[in-house]
């Protein structure tokens, strides 16, 4: 009897969580081809999906015991070495008389934090320890366009790296087609890691009964910037070290009809979200110039922190974009095909839990697929033990991270108002 075949096996979306369930798979001795749609984030002309830049993320324990578990003992010493820890809420508002109010809200008597993270340096991090693995090619500008999850064959579409414009959107162009060629490939296991609008979920469909439920919520997002302090027009008590505002916390400014965040940067900025019902964005589109009172008006000290003038440019530069929730069952099919992170479970970012239930989503893989032989029948047990533990997990976060929209604009202005709804509620 000759010795066991290696696993081969796809990893389609090098995002945060392809990355790291190809740094997973790659330690277990199989050989690892990556497929990615864009090209290579390490590029600086690569632009992120979706964002004008690079956006920092609320990276928590899910996450970062996800990357203990990777094999890649420097990887997590890395990350956190680039990290900002938030060890708690800052609510900002207005008192009666207009002064500016700061209130810190703790996450954890105990002082436990999450950390801010940039979520491309985060991915370039783990591509790089990809990379220095024998056993995991990376093909970047390749696009799933078809998958046979029996034959287990999957079609790529290469192309050369089309032009990119702001909001990271591929330019058309007349001669992709003809530059584009198509590319066969056959696998053992596919991992399905290519985010909310996955295609290979889509090529999963024909092989498996899925359930599948998708939700737009009639909130949009806007990415704005608060410069680092000396640049900042405004400072709020709790500056220090650089950075406008504290850099200890995640801020909120809650409104009834929505809510402003900002997240503390390495480069001593804030990444900041504003989240409000489409028919706001949609008056604030007819008239920019009303952005600021906006500001004033729902987010006290907010537009002073960014520059008035920066705030209407950003909030007409950067794109307007939708939220969207996706459940599905199950999150597999047979031995040969499994969807991990946004592909199975994209969520609203209310919970700051989207990245991180993804890498957890790998770490839980590996311990299913660990626990079975390396056969096509153990890695069917497998994915099925996976699919039954993980898809009522992912459903629980989705809900909850609905959940916590409410909590954000809402409960946190103070804690009488959330005994009052609850009360109300009983
Ligand atoms: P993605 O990051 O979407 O990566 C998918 C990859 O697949 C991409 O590189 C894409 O190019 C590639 N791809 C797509 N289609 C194909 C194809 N056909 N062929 C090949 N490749 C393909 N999460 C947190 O944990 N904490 C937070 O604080 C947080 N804040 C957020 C704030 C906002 C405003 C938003 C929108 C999200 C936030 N999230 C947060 C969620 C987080 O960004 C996502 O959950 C995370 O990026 C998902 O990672 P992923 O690797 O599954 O998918």
């Amino acid at each position: 009897m000759g010795e066991p075949k290696t696993t081969k096996c796809l990893v389609v979306g090098a995002g945060p969580v392809g990355a790291l369930a190809a740094l997973y798979a790659a330690r277990r001795g199989w050989d690892v081809e990556i497929y990615e749609l864009r090209g290579d984030l390490r590029d600086a002309s690569t632009t992120p999906l979706n964002f004008t830049k690079s956006i920092n993320l609320a990276l928590a324990e899910r996450g970062v015991n996800a990357m203990r578990h990777s094999g890649s003992s420097d990887l997590l010493d890395r990350v956190v070495s680039e990290s900002i820890p938030m060890y708690g809420r800052m609510i900002h508002g207005a008192d009666s008389s207009g002064a500016l109010t700061e209130e810190s809200q703790q996450y954890d008597v105990h002082g436990r934090f999450n950390r801010a993270v940039d979520r491309a340096n985060l991915n370039k991090l783990m591509l790089d320890k990809v990379d220095l693995l024998p056993n995991v090619k990376l093909h970047f500008n390749h696009k799933l366009v078809g998958a046979d999850l029996r034959k287990r064959k999957a079609w790529f579409e290469r192309k050369a790296s089309p032009p990119q414009t702001a909001d990271g959107a591929q330019a058309h162009q007349d001669q992709t087609d003809e530059r584009s060629q198509e590319v066969e490939v056959d696998f053992d296991l596919m991992l399905g890691c290519d985010g909310a609008h996955s295609n290979v979920r889509y090529h999963l469909m024909k092989f498996v009964r899925m359930n599948y439920e998708q939700t737009y919520i009639d909130t949009l997002w806007c990415e704005f910037t608060i410069p680092p302090g000396s640049s900042a027009s405004s400072k709020t008590p709790t500056a220090k070290d650089g950075f406008a505002t504290s850099a200890d916390h995640l801020h909120i400014w809650p409104a009834d009809d929505g809510m402003f965040i900002a997240i503390p940067s390495v480069d001593k900025s804030f990444t900041c979200t504003l989240f409000a019902p489409s028919a706001i964005f949609a008056t604030l589109e007819q008239d920019p110039a009303a952005v600021t009172d906006f500001f004033r008006t729902n987010f006290p000290g907010a537009a002073d922190l960014i520059g008035h003038a920066e705030l209407r440019e950003q909030f007409e530069q950067n794109p307007h974009l939708p939220l969207i929730s996706i459940k599905c069952s199950p999150h597999h099919y047979g031995s040969s095909g499994v969807i991990l992170g946004d592909a199975a479970h994209a969520m609203v970012p209310f919970y700051g839990q989207g990245m991180n239930a993804g890498l957890e989503d790998v770490r839980v893989l590996f311990q299913h697929l660990d626990a079975h032989p390396a056969t096509p029948a153990g890695r069917t047990a497998a994915l099925d033990s996976y699919s039954t533990e993980r898809v009522p997990d992912a459903h629980t976060i989705n809900d909850l991270a609905l959940a916590n929209y409410w909590e954000m604009h809402s409960g946190v202005r103070s804690p009488l108002t959330l005994i009052r709804k609850r009360v109300e509620e009983f």
